[in-house]
């Protein structure tokens, strides 16, 4: 199998280089083991919320510019206002419909009810121009009967707090019922398929209409749509007054959606998504990837001109902890990380953790880097870098779509 380029990995970093190379005539083929972050996302994508110091970041095109030198953000440079809109453009071409500036952070609901900046927000959740937003207004919350990763008195009292009015109700039809019968069932994704015939979703639209007359606003959990946009629209037209879908605890399913959307628009465009396969070695001949081998393929090498390290975080297994060292898995890249273990984590749990900014070192141009040099046709990108920490910065989404593209960009110009 000979392909122009072989991206490790079919996350959002993944996808996202991939669907760029494939629409200009680059063939590309993505392995991916399994699920991706993407599977567990809050519905948002976070472009820069803190900066290292923990100062608050309103606009992260500049604030961008205080970032440390190992910053992936650091390598695109001036470029990073150009990648962000061709992010936000790319996932809009494909039908992830998101809203959201890269010159101003917009405020997101989480899962408790707070409100937290962002960059894209998908157009399934509200973004909020600030905290204030919420004032005056009567909220209905509607949960499903049973259903415990949708916490309505935590959002009802976050919401009360911005002051906002809140009524709580829950509502049950014999499709969620019977989910509810062992309890292991009852999580988003399996809510939302039960939600799939349009009958069903009738049904619990019309009691949920039902009981609505009094609020300005209902709130609803995000279990709508778990393929495509269809019954978000249909639940907002029924519904008839401004509904506000609040994202639940994992899994998600504007999540999942956003994966299936982005690996159909790769396919769409003719590339090869291999799922279930992992890459296991790779042959290196002076400087270069000559191949690499996958569990399922075991000899048969796959080739291609680049390789795109993608495989994600220590979630993903893109790096791997021993007990004394942190390691790529694949490849055997450098990863840059601290040396005594005492230094990897801080046992103040919100504390900001050293693990977190570990990853594979790159030059300049996103260029794996193994045993201090740069090999000639691998790159990595997304959170498989090292250099940022997605969790205390808010970057994670950032760095893992414009990386991707910056690293796509290279490769055609390469
Ligand atoms: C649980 C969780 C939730 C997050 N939520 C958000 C959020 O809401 N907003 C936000 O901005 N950021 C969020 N982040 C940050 C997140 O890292 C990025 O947003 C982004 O989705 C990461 O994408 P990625 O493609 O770099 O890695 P991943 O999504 O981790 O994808 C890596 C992929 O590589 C595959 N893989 C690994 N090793 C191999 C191998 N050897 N062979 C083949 N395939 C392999 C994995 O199976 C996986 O599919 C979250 C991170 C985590 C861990």
């Amino acid at each position: 199998m000979k392909f122009d380029v072989v991206i490790i990995g079919g996350g959002l970093a993944g996808l996202t280089c991939g669907i760029r190379l494939q629409k200009n005539g680059v063939k590309c083929a993505v392995i991916s083991a399994g699920q991706s972050a993407l599977h567990f996302s809050s519905g948002s994508f976070d472009l820069l919320n803190k900066l290292p110091d923990g100062s608050d970041v309103d606009c992260p095109v500049e604030a961008a510019g205080k970032l440390d030198a190992l910053h992936p953000y650091k390598k695109i440079g001036e470029l990073l206002g150009f990648y962000a809109d061709e992010a936000k453009s790319q996932l809009i071409g494909c039908g992830v419909d998101v809203v959201g500036e890269a010159g101003a952070n917009t405020y997101r609901i989480t899962p408790m009810g707070t409100l937290r900046p962002t960059w894209l927000t998908m157009s399934d959740f509200t973004a909020f121009p600030d905290g204030n937003s919420l004032s005056g207004k009567k909220l209905l919350i509607v949960n499903i009967a049973g259903f415990l990763d949708f916490n309505t008195k935590f959002i009802a009292d976050s919401f009360e707090s911005r002051g906002a009015e809140c009524r709580i109700v829950a509502v049950s039809l014999p499709e969620t019922e019977r989910l509810r019968l062992s309890p292991t069932e009852m999580r988003a994704p399996n809510i939302a398929r039960a939600l799939e015939p349009e009958t069903v979703l009738a049904a619990l639209l019309s009691e949920i209409k039902s009981r609505s007359e009094w609020a300005d606003c209902v709130v609803l959990p995000a279990v709508f749509g778990l393929s495509d946009l269809a019954p978000l629209d249909y639940m907002r037209s029924v519904i008839g007054k401004k509904v506000c879908l609040v994202p639940t605890m994992p899994p998600s399913v504007p999540g999942i959606r956003t994966q299936l959307v982005l690996r159909r628009a790769f396919e769409r465009m003719g590339g090869v998504f291999m799922l279930g396969d992992s890459v296991a070695k790779a042959d290196l001949k002076n400087g270069e990837i000559a191949a690499i081998y996958t569990e399922n393929h075991g000899d048969y090498g796959i080739k291609a001109h680049c390789y795109v390290l993608a495989t994600g975080s220590y979630f993903s297994k893109g790096l791997v902890a021993r007990p004394d060292s942190v390691v790529e898995p694949v490849f055997g890249c450098d990863v840059d990380y601290e040396k005594k273990r005492a230094d990897w984590y801080d046992s103040s749990f919100f504390a900001r953790q050293g693990y977190m900014r570990f990853g594979v070192v790159t030059d300049d141009c996103f260029r794996a880097v193994k045993n201090g040099k740069a090999l000639a046709n691998l790159y990595a990108a997304g959170s498989v870098l090292c250099g940022f920490d997605a969790l205390q910065q808010g970057c994670g989404a950032g760095v893992s779509m414009l990386s991707a593209l910056y690293v796509a960009d290279k490769i055609m110009k390469g």
